[in-house]
């Protein structure tokens, strides 16, 4: 047949690409909105001298996009809302709690709970009734609150992730998972005697947000039965890791991520949660635990941290709001969505060529400080300053993850140097649209390619525990 000449191909083509295309958006609408201030440079210059240079001592009004962390800093929807209606404030058992306990059973598939404020309440109660000096904890990578509640039962902390986790170039589907020669070995020097457990992650936070797979989940499993010891998950963000395990893992591509959940949670003898990230909630946490004799001692242990063990810090409104957010947190709608905006952000600063970790995690974009700025030593906070800068460049508020995190060792007195030196760039739920995260890129697309480059920071102040929380600093002087 001859050509039609009449036809122009060229507009064809692109019409033909833009009828495949299916774009997905978030499923909900806005009801109601909070304004944010804009600021200008001046302002947030005094605002960063007077937090000394910590995103974390910013006062929220003068933040533009709040990129600090997903942590209780999610929207609940109308359903959420409508169920702190319900709150059932009685001192004992609430009928709130035992709608939380049954959602918590359905869904990550535990026996008991205890209820406590936050995460790290939970982590506390768990050292302190499984934990004594001189024992050793073996984890995925750690994290701040969860290390300092093991060492502070007596444990030391063992990295057993895969090695290339510490890599932020090293592309793994699940970078999250153990290096299960190392856990073997750890399991054969201690033993049950002095493993309390092993700490399990999924997503691995400090990672970048790293999932695990199932299959490694299941060898940890047989490795820990074979051992007798036995796994404790920090389950915090385990639908997301569902999720990835959904996207990415042979064999689970037809499977919900409710159902995926479960499995997973079936692997592991019990769990820590921050109701503050998956969950959908702004405040609350839980401990689950299979065991009853060790449910028992936390059901006694949290009454003197927490509250009584039917609410442990909660109001009933918090419970029912928590049981509903995570009704909702294990939709697979919700999480397509829910990591596809962070997918969205990594990928447009991928295509602009700045260095991020890779994959790209489940709730956070990592920027990689060490490559913003190739000439700061690690002793000149390159990944504070980066936070710092990105703040002064357009309000948008980040958060250190490298060296001012790894805090001190317990025994040297040491600083730790990871070898990670990230920013965090964390995406709150169902709280952004798509155009924040295009003025967010382009902030972090203007401080990468700044021509005067900062020296970095020098600390001023350093808090004795968790020092990232309240640290002060001072900019170094450029020469
Ligand atoms: C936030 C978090 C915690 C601690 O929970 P809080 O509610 O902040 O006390 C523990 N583990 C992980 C992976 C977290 O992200």
């Amino acid at each position: 047949m001859a050509p039609n000449n009449d036809v122009d191909h060229d507009k064809l083509t692109t019409a033909g690409q833009q009828h495949k295309r299916r774009s997905w958006a978030e499923p909900y609408k806005i009801k109601m909105v909070e304004p944010i201030r804009m600021t200008t440079r001046e302002q947030r210059q005094r605002a960063l001298e007077e937090a000394g240079y910590n995103t974390f001592l910013i006062r929220s009004e003068d933040v533009y996009i709040d990129l600090l962390t997903d942590s209780g800093t999610s929207a609940m929807s109308d359903w959420q809302w409508a169920g702190m209606m319900l709150g059932d404030e009685a001192y004992a058992g609430s009928k709130n709690y035992y709608n939380l306990e049954a959602t918590v059973a359905k869904h990550y598939g535990y026996k008991h709970l205890i209820p406590t404020h936050q995460g790290r309440g939970a982590e506390h109660i768990l050292s302190q009734i499984t934990t004594k000096g001189g024992d050793v904890v073996p984890g995925n990578m750690y994290f701040t609150t969860t290390r300092y509640h093991q060492e502070h039962a007596g444990a030391k902390f063992i990295d057993i992730i895969m090695p290339e986790a510490h890599d932020p170039t090293f592309i793994h589907p699940f970078k999250g998972n153990v290096d299960l020669d190392k856990l073997e070995s750890v399991l054969k020097e201690y033993g049950t005697a002095r493993i309390p457990y092993v700490s399990m992650a999924a997503t691995v936070n400090m990672a970048g947000g790293q999932p695990v797979s199932m299959e490694n989940m299941r060898q940890v499993r047989e490795l820990c039965n074979r051992h007798g010891v036995p796994v404790m998950l920090d389950a915090t963000r385990a639908v997301e890791n569902a999720y990835f395990i959904q996207q990415r893992e042979p064999g689970y591509s037809d499977k919900s991520v409710s159902e995926i959940l479960l499995e997973f949670c079936r692997l592991t003898d019990g769990g820590t949660m921050s109701g503050k990230k998956d969950p959908l909630v702004n405040i609350g946490g839980w401990l689950s635990l299979n065991d009853d004799a060790l449910a028992e001692k936390a059901r006694n242990m949290v009454v003197v941290y927490e509250g009584l063990h039917t609410y442990g810090g909660m109001s009933g409104r918090d419970m029912e709001a928590m049981a509903r957010g995570i009704e909702e947190s294990v939709q697979d709608d919700h999480m397509r969505a829910r990591v596809g905006q962070v997918e969205y952000l990594g990928e447009l600063l991928m295509e602009w060529g700045i260095p991020i970790v890779q994959p790209i995690g489940g709730h956070a974009v990592y920027l990689d400080a060490r490559r913003f700025y190739p000439d700061m030593p690690q002793e000149c906070f390159p990944a504070q300053t980066l936070a710092a800068e990105l703040y002064l460049d357009s309000g948008v508020r980040s958060m250190e993850r490298g060296i001012v995190s790894a805090g001190r060792d317990v025994v040297t007195g040491e600083n730790h140097q990871p070898k990670l030196e990230l920013v965090r760039l964390t995406i709150p739920r169902r709280v952004y649209t798509q155009a924040h995260m295009d003025v967010t890129a382009e902030s972090v697309l203007s401080v990468f390619t700044q021509s005067q480059k900062p020296k970095g920071l020098e600390m001023v102040y350093e808090p004795e525990y968790l020092r990232f929380f309240q640290a002060r600093f001072r900019p170094l002087e450029t020469a």
